[in-house]
């Protein structure tokens, strides 16, 4: 019997080795990493220079607090991701993942409005659609219900607006660009309900990952979104933990919204798997108005900033950068979608196909002129899973209530180095799942 508190309380295969896309159980079978676990893996699993990297740091230093050090590694990543960042984001405050990067965001934001004299400010708005982590602040401000169910009474009072999900929201006679208007009005029209002088900020995936099944905004709702906050002062921070560094075909996924967040949140392709690490990036203008103020930010962790995780994440953005891993999730990205769409597109259960990049969503429906989802009582999404293992793959299906209906969908986002063979692999033996399932 297995001692290990795991997530389920099946049991599950034991991995005992990961080769390029591909990770392998102890019976020696081969499964195609489809999903990069939860969108983590995107270097696969054995690169040699990350491996090195973290090798190297571990004959140098393990560990210096960070109340007492910084470490080579630290000041390294920090330099590179700020080069690659939006305009205006300079700092970069180094976690173990991405709840903990999600809840030093929150709190980074109200302790800068304690710095500049607006102590009233301590609303979060969210939107219904998104997931920001599973320690209690994160979820308080995500909106995954079957997430937050049993946890209720524990979390901090969130207003969810609406999210921008173009397949269930817009309407036939509108415009994507007129409803991406609409969606983010209602983020106005939330500050002013509240008082905008009690709102400290907006939390949104610039692309929807784990609740959704990558779904992005249409053009228009993020610079609309940015006005909103510049008009009231509100801090927008926009949490790329699923969908940033490299992973839409930007290093910033929001790059491709043509704004810039006050505070951005990255984590799972950071590590790339190799080490657990996060980071919470800011603006100058906030980083500032604590250094001259009050002096310090007030939160930390024993982790924080770890040199090995560092050395990883350093490593792991170097490659991305010096291969040139970029372009070619765009270009992966574009045959990736192109395959699914064949293989899916006038599937009968197959309501939508979408995402950026090497980041894709399937919506599964069981009736696709209506978009009626399947009834949530069949865990359609669980099934799909376990199929797709027994044919060797790894994708990450889920199940989420968006505006009050239930949806499952199959989120998509293999390894950057995933050859066109792989992506046929894939697209191939997710069909057979879906036979078996549906
Ligand atoms: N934010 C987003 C957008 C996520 O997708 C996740 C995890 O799926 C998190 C935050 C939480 O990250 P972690 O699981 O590393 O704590």
């Amino acid at each position: 019997m297995s001692h290990v508190f795991g997530r389920g309380t099946g049991a599950l295969p034991t991995a005992v080795r990961g080769d390029g896309c591909y990770l392998y159980d102890a019976d020696g079978r081969a499964y195609l990493d489809g999903s990069g676990g939860a969108a983590v893996s995107c270097l696969g699993h054995s690169d040699p220079e990350v491996r090195a990297a973290i090798h190297a740091q571990l004959d140098k230093v393990a560990f210096a607090h960070t109340g007492f050090f910084t470490s080579e590694p630290a000041e390294a990543l920090a330099d590179l991701l700020v080069n690659q960042a939006p305009e205006g984001i300079d700092k970069v405050y180094l976690l173990s993942g991405g709840s903990e990067a999600v809840e030093a965001a929150i709190k980074l934001a109200r302790q800068y409005f304690l710095e500049i004299g607006e102590p009233g400010r301590h609303r979060l708005i969210a939107r219904r659609q998104s997931y920001h982590g599973n320690t209690l602040g994160a979820l308080a401000a995500g909106g995954n219900a079957w997430r937050r169910e049993k946890y209720a009474p524990l979390l901090v009072e969130t207003s969810h607006i609406a999210p921008c999900f173009e397949y269930r929201e817009r309407r036939d006679n509108e415009s994507p660009e007129a409803y991406g208007q609409r969606a983010a009005n209602e983020l106005e029209a939330e500050i002013e309900r509240l008082g905008p002088e009690t709102v400290m900020a907006f939390i949104a995936e610039p692309v929807v990952g784990a609740t959704a099944g990558a779904v992005p905004a249409v053009p228009g709702y993020f610079k609309r979104i940015r006005e909103i906050c510049d008009r009231y002062g509100v801090l927008l921070i926009l949490d790329e933990v699923m969908c940033g560094i490299g992973r839409t075909g930007s290093f910033f996924a929001c790059e491709q919204d043509g704004i810039a967040p006050d505070i951005v949140t990255v984590a799972k392709g950071l590590g790339a798997g190799y080490m657990p690490i996060g980071a919470m990036l800011c603006s100058g203008a906030i980083h500032d108005a604590i250094a001259q103020g009050s002096g310090s930010f007030q939160h930390g962790h024993t982790y924080h900033a770890h040199p090995l995780s560092a050395a990883a994440g350093h490593a792991v953005v170097q490659a991305i950068l010096g291969r040139s891993l970029v372009d070619r999730v765009q270009r992966q990205g574009e045959t990736l979608n192109g395959t699914l769409c064949d293989a899916f597109g006038q599937h009968a259960n197959v309501g939508d196909i979408r995402g950026r990049g090497l980041f894709r969503g399937v919506e599964l429906v069981e009736d696709r002129e209506t978009k009626r989802p399947f009834d949530p009582a069949r865990k359609l999404h669980a099934k799909v899973k376990s199929a797709a293992m027994k044919e060797g793959l790894i994708v990450y299906p889920a199940g989420g209530t968006v505006n009050g209906r239930d949806g499952d969908h199959i989120l998509i986002a293999p390894p950057f180095i995933i050859e066109d063979a792989q992506i046929d692999e894939l697209v191939a033996k997710l069909g057979r799942a879906l036979e078996t399932t549906l």
